[in-house]
């Protein structure tokens, strides 16, 4: 097998390793000895290769799973045995920064981070500012479906692809579809944001990028408790500001995180952004919705924005790294009305470790992400992972028995596959007709949004 793919596309662009993403369950598996197998990974140049890739594995019947930069959490990224991992990396081009059009054209296996960097020297931006940039490909950002810190403002990835290149598992190519906006038909692209690399490769993206804005204020406030935070984020929404940044921890979350609170008390770091007047003014808005909130003026602000990738994927493995260590996040999304009771009720069935945690991001008129942080030991491994369950069953359940989304952002995978149809109802249905007409043989990446039928 090795021999034909390296004659298909050179020795040095195959290798065999062992390959997953950061899904805390597999870490935490390997830490107990459960090591992943050797699959073949195939680091195709440019489309040519990636289709005679993908029609050789389409012969030999072996399902192909595309990798981006292997950051993801849901173990959607995880081969089995005979199974091929494509290694986007080399499609690795920023191929159009357009200053006039505002949109940048790039491969699939550009990293997020560098991308994101390139804009700035051009005093443009993305926007797009999951906590894990530097370890992201844009292509796996839109397979997972991502949000980043700035989502109030730019939107999410889906808000940002304007069109997609991608390559079929029979290999035909679609190409991006032309203009800002269009009405010939559907918008099908949008079918591979968010099917973690079921339906085919994404190998380049069309992208919506910003003009930096010219000023940006910041400040934390502190409120009474949550509700008033809350209540604070959604009349902000709802006045029609969008704010660049706006974060409101919980108790827990705000102690933990070692702000200046105490009690019930939480902590909102918020900043608006645009031009200079316009920030100022959003600015002096909030103060007014925040209202008796106490104002601990910029010092909050900057020192998150000095920590917004301090969790990397190092730290995560650190944490997970002693035996019957357990650490993980999940978030959420629900109405304004749902999110104090799903708030309550989420904290209760993940605090069954210790550590639960919780703050309110990406915020919508309708609406805001739960982002929920928990963690603990057992004194086995098998505790561990029981404990670890526990907490997954209660906050699925808890989201699904609500009303809320399972997942805001991180996607589905292997961790929420058992959830994932109670959500989708009878769109799963819809889900599997457009896998079994695009992919009839279900080659590419089995473990994609809940894996088998
Ligand atoms: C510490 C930490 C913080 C994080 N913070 C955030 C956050 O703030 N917001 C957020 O949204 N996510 C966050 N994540 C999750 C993760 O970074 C995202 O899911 C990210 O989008 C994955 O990108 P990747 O390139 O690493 O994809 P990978 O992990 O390599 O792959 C993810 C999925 O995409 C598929 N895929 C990858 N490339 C392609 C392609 N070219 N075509 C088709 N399918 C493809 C893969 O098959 C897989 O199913 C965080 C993760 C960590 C570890």
């Amino acid at each position: 097998m090795r021999a034909e793919l390296e004659k298909l596309i050179g020795a040095a662009a195959v290798d065999e390793r062992a390959v997953r993403d950061l899904w805390p369950l597999s870490v935490m598996e390997v830490r107990d000895g459960k090591a992943p197998p050797r699959v073949l990974v195939a680091r195709p140049s440019g489309r040519e290769q990636l289709t005679a890739v993908l029609r050789w594995a389409a012969a030999q019947g072996m399902a192909v799973t595309p990798m981006g930069g292997g950051s993801g959490v849901c173990g959607a990224l995880a081969p089995a045995a005979g199974e091929l991992v494509l290694d986007m990396g080399a499609f690795d081009r920023v191929l159009e920064i357009d200053e006039t059009n505002l949109t940048c054209r790039c491969e699939a296996g550009v990293n997020g981070y560098a991308l994101e960097q390139q804009l700035d020297a051009r005093g443009l931006t993305l926007g797009h500012y999951p906590s894990s940039l530097p370890g992201t490909t844009i292509g796996g950002l839109i397979a997972t479906r991502s949000s980043g810190q700035e989502s109030s403002r730019y939107g999410s990835i889906e808000d940002m692809v304007l069109g997609l290149a991608v390559v079929l598992p029979d290999g035909t190519f679609a190409a991006p579809r032309p203009g800002p906006r269009s009405a010939a038909g559907p918008a099908l692209h949008q079918l591979l944001i968010g099917a973690e690399g079921a339906l085919g490769v994404v190998i380049g993206a069309v992208l919506r990028v910003h003009r930096q804005p010219e000023t940006t204020v910041g400040r934390g406030y502190v409120f009474g408790n949550l509700a008033s935070g809350l209540e604070c984020m959604r009349a902000i929404m709802q006045a029609g500001i969008r704010p660049l940044v706006m974060r409101l921890y919980d108790a827990e979350d705000s102690a933990f995180s070692g702000y200046d609170v105490a009690g019930d008390e939480c902590l909102l770091v918020i900043a608006t952004a645009g031009l200079d007047g316009v920030a100022r003014a959003e600015g002096a808005a909030v103060k007014r919705f925040a209202g008796e909130a106490r104002d601990l003026g910029e010092e909050p602000w900057q020192r998150w924005r000095r920590h917004r990738f301090d969790l990397s994927a190092e730290r995560l493995k650190t944490f997970l790294q002693p035996a019957g260590a357990y650490l993980d996040t999940i978030e959420v999304a629900a109405y304004w009305t749902v999110l104090p009771q799903l708030h309550e009720r989420i904290k209760t069935a993940i605090a069954v470790g210790g550590l639960a945690l919780c703050h309110f991001s990406h915020a919508y008129e309708q609406g805001c992400c739960a982002y929920f942080t928990f963690g603990g030991s057992g004194d086995t491994e098998v505790d561990a992972r029981a404990a670890y369950g526990r907490a997954w069953e209660g906050a699925m359940s808890t989201a699904l028995e609500l009303g809320a989304t399972i997942s805001h952002h991180h996607g589905v995978g292997q961790a929420r596959a058992r959830w994932v149809a109670d959500e989708m109802g009878g769109w799963m249905r819809v889900w599997r007709a457009v896998q079994e007409g695009i992919d009839p043989d279900r080659l590419m990446n089995p473990r994609a949004v809940g894996g088998a039928r």
